[in-house]
């Protein structure tokens, strides 16, 4: 503990161990510090679990000060779950996870989901299993057949033992042939959460269209309540999330009739072969800012100041774009390559519309500083061959392969189309929206154009990169990369 005891009102920074406490109590001993003189530990040694459980029943559910629960911390396994479930659950940006990873382990064979939904229908249990099998069974071949073929690319290096070689040319590979990898996948995830968000993704899972999430969330109840006993105790499937999930799904289908919109699928073999040119088609800049500069300046004027921000903005909409420049690289002086910059840049924000595979979507998904807005997996919009398969002479076996996703994904959606998402491989496109601000774009284009991300993502956030580019020069000058495109129109950092 650390104690300044000069002072008549020392000052403490101690920690309330959860080794003596439960989580709970913790929460109270926090909350109760709004009403109560004592310091926090003298409070806790008086709150029993019982009484703790008392003041959440009252107070967190009965009055809905939610915000306590945030002092209760739960840590969770969860292990075989599909990746598509675990796309609801991150779908929660408070909490923090770390996912085992298809870039860097071979998934074992028939490591899948197979729905309940479709128990009472033989032949598209079939159907469904035999699609998935046989993708993982494609997808081992294909991983040797890639750890054949960069054999010859790349030779063991001296001195470089068999098996760090092997995990060398294993993880090349399994990069690529993960593509072929259905959103049934299972999947290993740690999650670290307070009880508010989990009550949150407990009530959304407990929503949802399938049955595999609902489940979850009831298991994610059952074991949070172990460690929070009250604070998720209510926690449960929402009416109003799903009844707005119907209401969208009714509106887009009234409206795609009456408008006939243009949602002509991308022709799939178009999407297959033209890698490059795809990259500025796929992405979109669909909003900015026309007075970004202005907007950005601003903001770095305000904090240090007593001007209102009227005062501000009308000298600085009057100042030279020299100015306003100088303004925003003096904010920026000294950053270094890991910091980020002043929360002033979240004022200024862009929308992008993205078509992605899925592979790539689940990579970004994860960026939790942004909005973004998903529209449902499907084959509809194709998929691209990776380039390695293709340099592999693989591209005719990998279309082979994923040729029979279409008909089962078009099969089982007729069934439901929530449960054919299922059936949609790391390689398929999804279309999205997402609105990012200037501050985490810099974080995402560091991270994500770096030559160690995925080529996946790598691909489509150059791209957005160079689009907020090109409208905002003068707000991207000072991002520095761990890796440069040929383009990037300014000095290194
Ligand atoms: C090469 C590479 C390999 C990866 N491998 C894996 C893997 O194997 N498994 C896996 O699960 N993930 C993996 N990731 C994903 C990674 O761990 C992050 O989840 C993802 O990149 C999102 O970035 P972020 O967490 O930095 O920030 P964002 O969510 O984009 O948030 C932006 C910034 O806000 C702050 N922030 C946001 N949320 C919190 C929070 N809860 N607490 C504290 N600060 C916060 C941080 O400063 C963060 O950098 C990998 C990423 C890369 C680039």
């Amino acid at each position: 503990m650390l104690e300044t005891e000069t002072e008549s009102y020392p000052r403490r920074v101690y920690p309330l161990d959860a080794h003596d406490l439960t989580e709970e109590q913790i929460a109270v001993a926090f909350a109760m510090t709004s009403r109560r003189p004592e310091p926090f530990d003298e409070i806790a040694r008086q709150v029993s679990q019982e009484k703790a459980a008392g003041f959440h029943e009252r107070w967190v559910l009965g009055y809905g000060h939610a915000s306590v629960a945030e002092h209760a911390v739960i840590h969770l396994a969860m292990e075989n779950i599909s990746r598509l479930a675990c796309d609801a659950l991150e779908d929660n940006r408070l909490a923090s996870y770390t996912e085992k990873s298809s870039r860097y382990q071979l998934m074992p064979a028939d490591f899948f989901h197979l729905p309940q939904e479709l128990k009472q229908d033989r032949p598209l249990t079939s159907l469904f299993n035999d699609t998935c099998a046989q993708l993982f069974k494609d997808y081992h071949g294909m991983v040797d057949a890639c750890i054949d073929h960069l054999k010859g690319e790349y030779p063991q290096r001296e001195k470089e033992r068999d098996s760090v070689y092997k995990t060398r040319l294993s993880r090349m590979a399994t990069d690529s042939c993960r593509a072929l990898l259905p959103a049934a996948t299972l999947t290993n995830v740690g999650v670290t959460a307070n009880a508010r968000v989990l009550e949150h993704a407990v009530s959304k899972l407990m929503s949802s269209e399938l049955e595999e999430e609902r489940v979850l969330g009831e298991d994610i109840r059952d074991q949070a309540r172990i460690i929070t006993p009250t604070l998720i105790k209510y926690a449960g499937r929402n009416d109003y999330m799903e009844a707005a999930r119907r209401a969208q799904t009714g509106l887009s289908n009234r409206f795609a009739q009456a408008e006939a919109v243009s949602s002509t699928p991308s022709n799939s073999v178009a999407n297959r072969t033209a890698r490059a040119e795809d990259a500025r088609s796929n992405v979109k800049l669909l909003h900015w800012d026309d007075q970004a500069e202005e907007r950005l300046a601003a903001a770095l004027l305000y904090r240090r100041s007593h001007l209102s921000y009227d005062e501000i903005w009308s000298r600085v909409v009057d100042m030279g774009t020299e100015q306003r420049s100088q303004i925003i690289a003096e904010s920026v002086d000294g950053m270094g390559p890991h910091d980020a910059p002043v929360r002033e840049f979240e004022l200024v924000d862009y929308t992008f519309e993205f078509l992605m595979d899925y592979g790539a979507y689940r990579e970004f998904k994860r960026h939790r500083m942004q909005s973004y807005i998903p529209q449902p997996l499907s084959t509809i919009h194709g998929y691209e061959v990776p380039q390695l398969l293709v340099d592999a002479g693989l591209q005719q076996r990998f279309e082979d392969a994923l040729g029979p996703v279409e008909e089962a994904y078009k099969q089982v959606g007729e069934i439901s189309p929530a449960v054919a998402e299922y059936l949609v491989t790391h390689a398929h496109f999804r279309r999205l929206i997402t609105r990012i601000n200037l501050r985490e774009c810099y974080h995402l284009f560091k991270l994500r154009t770096s030559e160690l991300a995925h080529f996946a993502i790598r691909e489509p956030i150059l791209e957005a990169m160079r689009l907020a580019v090109d409208t905002h020069p003068s707000l991207f000058r000072h991002l520095s990369l761990r890796d440069y495109p040929a383009w990037w129109p300014f000095p290194q950092n």
